[in-house]
């Protein structure tokens, strides 16, 4: 059983009036537990649709998709939705933090949608938190923390179902130099503890030290880089 999440010739068209565009042409990835890989690449080139795939939010016109040896590509909608729950982390550009919540709730409303909240899982909770640097600020509201605190947050909320898969969609966009370093290490950091299979897309190449292995997508085709642009 391959551990890990594992696309074996996904192609995507889109058609759009009588125009087919070929969004991933034959993209084939394995990124094994505790790899973090970084996605590269011109706008247009099929990066979203890419983590759309891999997330198990779209279902590609064909190819297998894997998480730890299970397929899904032939699952139903619903199968789709328990496995963007169950398996998958996501990281996105902004931390999209509920404003009424505390960090340490942030946390926990993923669990309400899952089942109902037990005592280890606050105090799981309360672990990653502090491992992101955030253990004195468990009761903050996201008005209350900075943008690269609110992030670490977000970051903390994608491993707090214990997925196999993490996903960052540029997660240092709508950060400066300092918390943009600081976000991706501490990404790094918790996909090496805690053995994930981490995919980031991003445009910042000063963020590839961080990462093991650079893949470029360019027309739909992804491949990787020989010599990443270490920084
Ligand atoms: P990126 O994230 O690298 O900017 P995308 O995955 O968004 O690339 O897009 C890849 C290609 O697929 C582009 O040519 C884009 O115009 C096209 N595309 C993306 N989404 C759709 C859609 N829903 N319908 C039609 N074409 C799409």
């Amino acid at each position: 059983m391959a551990q890990g999440l594992h696309l074996r010739d996904v192609t995507q068209y889109y058609l759009d009036g009588d125009q087919r565009t070929t969004a991933l042409n034959h993209v084939s990835l394995s990124v094994l537990p505790g790899e973090f890989v970084a996605v590269i690449g011109p706008s247009g080139s099929g990066k979203s649709t890419f983590l759309s795939v891999a997330g198990a939010l779209l279902q590609p016109t064909e190819g297998e998709i894997e998480i730890n040896g299970k397929s899904y590509s032939k699952a139903t909608d619903r199968e789709l939705s328990q496995i963007r729950l169950k398996e998958i982390g996501f990281i996105m550009q902004t931390s999209n933090l509920v404003p009424y919540l505390n960090a340490l709730q942030q946390l926990l409303v993923v669990k309400k949608m899952s089942g109902r909240i037990t005592s280890a899982d606050k105090v799981f909770a309360s672990k990653l938190l502090e491992e992101l640097g955030l253990g004195d600020k468990l009761s903050r509201y996201p008005e209350e923390l900075s943008g690269g605190e609110r992030q670490r947050v977000a970051i903390a909320r994608a491993f707090m179902n214990d997925p196999q898969v993490i996903l960052a969609d540029e997660p240092t966009a709508s950060l400066d130099t300092a918390r943009s370093h600081e976000v991706t290490s501490l990404i790094a950091q918790e996909v090496k503890a805690r053995k994930k299979a981490a995919v980031m897309v991003t445009h910042d190449e000063r963020m590839l030290t961080y990462v093991d292995k650079v893949y470029r997508m360019e027309d739909g085709v992804l491949s990787q880089v020989a010599e990443p642009a270490v920084g």
